[in-house]
């Protein structure tokens, strides 16, 4: 009895069985064997081992495994020990009784007294987790060997595995590329880096992420990006199971156009001008280098409203309204402001942006320079100062030169027996005066325009009767100048200053376009907006000065000796329309003539 409480106390999971084919009695358990089996002692002891544990046909058979009763009795016949192949039982839960998948290792030990078998020690092992493990191995190698894309995985450092799409890339086989052996393929400038990331990762338990180069069969290297997760499912080894995808078609279009980028970002930072360019709400995404050697500023500090503080105070609305607006309607940017140098002082520039569409038509960044131009602003602001004093210096004695000339030709007609080359002189003399009065007296309005001075002094006026009263003063030299259109039109504005423009339109059609002596004028009234134009039949202009005329100073040809003029009349014809909120405008083709035009809304500011 001791024996017996001793023998079931022995470490070990075995049952003593009696030779009685076929019943093959329990004479004895050990605690482990219960344990493992969750029987109990008194339940199995005197009775058969395939009572106890009956033929399981409906389990799923496991093709290595050989029965139990033909181990058994080959363990009688042979007088051996009988190892058998790993072997599926499954049992009931003891909490649930449902069964449950087990596996077993099985050895059958004869104890021979007298030449016989007198027990056979039947030992058991569960090795459910063991076989666990084989199978997901066996189902993860064949899933990963039917995946396009390669996988690896490695325990600690070492690879361990390799799929079949890892083989066919870079030709090596599932031995070569254990342990270390993948190494062979990385690029020789990779392998450190890819190291070094792989144990940083390990050490931190992270994701391993990366794009190296790997060898292809073919004798190229080419571009793969390796996503590796870690897992510590196997006891406390840590495992990363990694894909590796071939993306080197996309890696080398991507440098590509890294280096057109680059090329490019080379000729902005070369070009005198700053270059900036914002996504399509006007965010900055990029300044050239002269940008930061003008503004002393870093790349966070001209960020929206960082770009503001950037303007001169005075500027600042004007400049973020223009920018608005280009922003909401796609139109170009132009325009003068002053920016703040590294130094502090503001200095000006001419900003133009343009924007740049996608294949839909949408705007998707903005491109756009700014181009010192403080010089140019200096020198202008010079040159008006000085006319500004010149033409009020010049005004006073020119208009006492004109009234005595006045006076002296009025006394020579008057006289009745002047010297006809006298009389002739005075004329001349008197008509110099004139033109150099216009001139003094353009230089004067446009010095009143730039410092903001030129006030309307607006009545009610039949604009058809002033119209035709302009036109008499040059009907002279054969010229016939015909005006069409509505007669009863009134209009409130400032009538001097309308006859300027008329004046100016007729006096350019009279210079201008001298080859032909027809000039037709036109009032139109279309939808509360009055329309003059003043159609000549001259040489017409050159479409590409057109967008310059109402420029200030411009003159189509500079050189041209024969015409007396600043370029100024159109300039301040446009001032004193804007004034009245009208439009001014030419249509104009080479040979087929001019007709200069503008508006005037009916109501407003009556
Ligand atoms: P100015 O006559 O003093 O030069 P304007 O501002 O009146 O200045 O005109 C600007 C320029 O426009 C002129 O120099 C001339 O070259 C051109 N121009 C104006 N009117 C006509 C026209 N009817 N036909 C052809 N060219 C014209």
């Amino acid at each position: 009895m001791a024996l017996a409480v001793l023998f079931r106390q022995m470490p070990g999971n075995f049952l003593i069985l009696r030779p009685d084919n076929p019943h093959f009695t329990i004479i004895e358990a050990s605690e482990g064997y219960n344990l493992i089996t969750h029987t109990h002692r008194d339940d199995i002891i005197g009775r058969s081992l395939f009572e106890v544990f009956p033929d399981q046909h409906d389990s799923p058979s496991d093709h290595e495994t050989i029965d139990l009763r033909t181990s058994l009795l080959a363990v009688l016949s042979t007088k051996q020990c009988q190892e058998m192949p790993v072997h599926r039982y499954d049992l009931p839960t003891p909490a649930t009784g449902e069964l449950q998948e087990k596996y077993w290792s099985i050895n059958n030990k004869p104890v021979i007294t007298n030449g016989e078998v007198a027990y056979i020690i039947h030992v058991t092992e569960d090795v459910t987790e063991n076989r666990m493990l084989q199978i997901s191995e066996s189902y993860f190698r064949a899933i990963a060997d039917e995946t396009p894309f390669m996988v690896w995985r490695c325990v600690g450092g070492m690879c361990d595995y390799v799929n079949k799409a890892w083989c066919d890339f870079t030709g090596l086989t599932f031995n070569e590329s254990l342990g270390l052996g993948f190494n062979k393929a990385f690029h020789p400038d990779d392998v450190e880096r890819e190291w070094k990331l792989y144990e940083h990762a390990m050490q931190n338990m992270a994701v391993y992420e990366s794009k190296y180069r790997v060898l292809h069969k073919d004798g190229n290297y080419r571009w793969v990006i390796t996503s590796a997760a870690p897992h510590t499912t196997r006891g406390n080894t840590l495992e990363y199971i990694g894909s590796l995808v071939d993306i080197n078609d996309q890696e080398l279009a991507k440098q590509r156009v890294e280096e057109s980028e680059n090329q490019l970002r080379q000729l902005a930072d070369s070009i005198i001008q700053m270059v900036w360019v914002t996504n399509a709400r006007g965010m900055h995404e990029y300044y050239n280098k002269r940008w930061y050697e003008f503004t002393g500023e870093d790349f966070e500090h001209t960020q929206g409203e960082g770009w503001n503080q950037m303007f001169h105070p005075d500027d600042r609305d004007r400049a973020w309204q223009r920018w608005q607006h280009s922003l909401n309607t796609g139109e170009l940017y132009e325009i003068e402001y002053r920016l703040r140098k590294y130094t502090g002082e503001y200095v000006w520039v001419l900003g133009r942006a343009a924007p740049y569409y996608d294949n839909d038509g949408n705007i998707i960044k903005w491109f756009g320079t700014c181009t010192d131009i403080n010089e140019q602003k200096e020198l202008q602001q010079h040159k008006d100062d000085f006319i500004s004093v010149a033409s009020h210096e010049l005004k006073t004695p020119l208009t006492s030169l004109s009234a005595s000339l006045q006076i002296l030709n009025r006394q020579i007609k008057a006289s009745g027996n002047a010297d006809p080359i006298m009389f002739k002189m005075g004329e001349a003399a008197q008509n110099q005066a004139r033109k150099l009065t216009k001139l003094v007296s353009d230089l004067l309005n446009v010095t009143k325009i730039e410092q903001g001075q030129m006030i309307l002094s607006k009545s009610t006026f039949n604009l058809f009767e002033l119209v035709a009263a302009c036109c008499n003063h040059f009907r002279v030299d054969g010229y016939a100048i015909n005006v069409n259109g509505k007669h009863n039109i009134c209009i409130c504005a400032d009538e001097l200053k309308i006859e300027q423009v008329v004046a100016n339109f007729i006096g350019n059609a009279v210079k201008y376009a001298s080859q032909s002596k027809f000039i037709d004028v036109s009032i139109q009234e279309v939808d509360n907006v009055i329309k003059v134009a003043v159609q000549d039949y001259g040489k017409g202009i050159d479409p590409n000065k057109v967008p310059h005329l109402f420029d200030r100073y411009y003159r189509v040809d500079y050189n041209g000796k024969q015409y007396s003029g600043l370029g100024l009349g159109l300039y301040i014809s446009k001032q004193i329309i804007i004034k009245h909120d009208g439009q001014i405008g030419v249509d104009s083709e080479v040979g087929q003539g001019a007709n200069f035009w503008f508006t005037l809304p009916l109501n407003v500011n009556q």
